[in-house]
């Protein structure tokens, strides 16, 4: 099993996990969200790197005494890291159970992918966009009918506490009105933590976020 893997980013602290952590960007996401981070991942013309899991354990293991010594581990982003769920389940079982990993998603996959990864994830950072459908599709180009299945899942799978919800004030798509809305439906479906930000859109004249 290989999956072409964008870049790897050792030693960051605070910034998508608990402790010290690398992030592991995947290429390939559903979304086109008009201010993407990461828009190297979305097409596979753009450089990358192909991995076995074996072949990343090996290249990141040279950091476990930081992992083990900080609570920290691997973070999985990308583009979408969720569609490489299967690469995630086998990196757990070589990595075994002391690192923590990480998921930077969306939620934006189908049902399974989600089943494969979430035994195998400490942290869902999530994502959410918008929880109005319309301003949703406007900002992404897809749907949030999966994101909200994908939600209800994470609740009854009882792993709500293992969830931080990212919610962006997207400037020329929502409002902090809008944000609070999203916030206080999450809230009435049980998620406790969020991260409430506001996405960049000046840098270097390209759309900039914070995912
Ligand atoms: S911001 Fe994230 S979810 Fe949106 S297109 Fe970029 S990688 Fe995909």
């Amino acid at each position: 099993m290989k999956v072409d893997i964008s870049g790897i980013a050792r030693h960051r602290i605070g910034v998508d996990g608990e402790g010290v952590t690398t992030l592991v960007a995947f290429m390939l996401c559903p979304l086109r969200c008009k201010y993407c981070l990461n828009p190297q991942t979305l097409s596979m013309s753009n450089p990358s790197k192909s991995y076995t899991p074996e072949e990343l354990y090996a290249e990141l293991k040279i950091d476990s005494l930081y992992f083990l010594a900080t609570g920290g581990g691997v973070t999985f982003g990308g583009g979408e890291p969720l569609l490489r769920a299967p690469f995630i389940a086998e990196f757990r079982r070589i990595c075994g159970s002391e690192w923590k990993i990480n998921l930077e998603t969306s939620l934006n996959v189908s049902r399974d992918l989600l089943e494969t990864a979430a035994p195998c994830v400490d942290s869902f950072i999530i994502d959410i966009k918008d929880m109005n459908p319309e301003t949703y599709t406007s900002y992404t180009g897809g749907e949030n009918s999966r994101v909200l299945e994908n939600l209800e899942y994470l609740l009854h799978a009882g792993r709500a506490e293992s969830c931080i919800v990212k919610v962006p004030l997207i400037p020329g798509y929502n409002t902090e009105a809008a944000v609070e809305t999203s916030v206080a439906s999450l809230k009435s479906m049980g998620f406790t933590k969020f991260d409430k930000l506001k996405y960049i859109t000046e840098i270097h004249g390209k759309g900039k976020g914070n995912l």
